[in-house]
């Protein structure tokens, strides 16, 4: 581009000198070309070029002119193949095809810290373990009361039980089964709601006295494989009938095999059954903690 504009210069300046022989005519015409080469594109100029220098050539009679601009045009053409190999090069060159399958994503959930909580604080289960399932009836109509009595399916209850359903549910784990919850701690006035529908202490405890449960030291669970199945305990939950008991042994071997592994490893973690309900596991040393009204947030 410099040596476009120098031609002009040398061409306006002879001009002043009144060495050109151009007519006035063709200088303008000449002025105007060149002053036109010096804006435009590189690449719409490599197209004019061959016409352009034939016509300028012509036109041209001063030989040093002539030299110039033959140069000028010709290095616009080299200035030409340079843009042109650049635009090559910023084209990607090379596209990597990625099978999604063969993706592995990795997550892992980051859980909370028991650190420094007292163990009567009542907590989300699974906040601090995944390793559980959950069918939490109250949370629907499908229990006896035929009623849902919570807004939502949560299971909360103190760390000491907590502590001890995580590591009840290590040993179940290592025998291919997991803990399954059907209800956990109660809030109390969930017992009078419950208490309203059914008020029969045989099956409803009193909300007055409150149950282990209202106090976040019971729980009601059966077995599912790691897959989910549910292991044969013989009834549903909330069955209520001899069939339900734990001294019911007329039973086939495997729902009587079943219960055993359920009754034993929660007993080995401080859990102690009531005879009536297979489901049914109140943690020891929560027998005496005051009944509670603590109520989970459900949003
Ligand atoms: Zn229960």
């Amino acid at each position: 581009m410099y040596f476009v504009n120098y031609s002009y210069y040398v061409y306006k300046n002879q001009q002043k000198k009144g060495q050109t022989q151009f007519t006035n005519v063709k200088s303008n015409v000449l002025s105007t070309l060149l002053l036109f080469l010096g804006k435009m594109n590189y690449s719409v100029l490599g197209f004019f070029i061959p016409f352009l220098s034939m016509w300028v050539a012509v036109l041209i009679k001063n030989r040093m002119c002539r030299s110039i601009l033959i140069f000028s045009l010709l290095l616009l053409v080299g200035c030409k193949e340079d843009s042109t190999s650049k635009k090559v090069e910023e084209e990607p060159r090379e596209v990597q095809v990625v099978d999604s399958s063969k993706i592995e994503i990795v997550t892992r959930r980051t859980f909370k810290s028991f650190k420094g909580m007292a163990d009567s604080t009542f907590v989300r289960l699974a906040d601090y373990n995944d390793g559980f399932a959950y069918d939490l009836r109250y949370a629907t109509d499908n229990n006896f009361l035929k009623a849902q009595v919570y807004d939502c399916a949560e299971c909360y209850t103190r760390v000491k039980t907590v502590k001890a359903l995580i590591a009840a549910n290590t040993d179940f784990r290592k025998r291919g089964v997991k803990i399954k919850f059907f209800d956990c701690y109660r809030p109390n006035s969930v017992q009078y709601k419950m208490w309203k529908i059914v008020p029969n202490p045989q099956y409803v405890a009193n909300p007055v006295k409150g149950s282990i449960h209202n106090k976040g030291g019971a729980v009601d669970i059966t077995l599912v494989t790691l897959d989910g199945d549910e292991l044969d305990m013989g009834t549903d939950f909330d069955f209520f009938g001899k069939r339900a008991y734990h001294d019911n042994l007329d039973l086939p071997q495997e729902i009587l095999d079943n219960r055993k592994l359920l009754k034993e490893t929660m007993e080995k973690h401080g859990f102690w059954s009531i005879r009536t309900e297979w489901w049914h596991y109140n943690l020891a040393s929560a027998s005496n903690d005051q009944i509670a009204n603590f109520k989970w947030n459900c949003n």
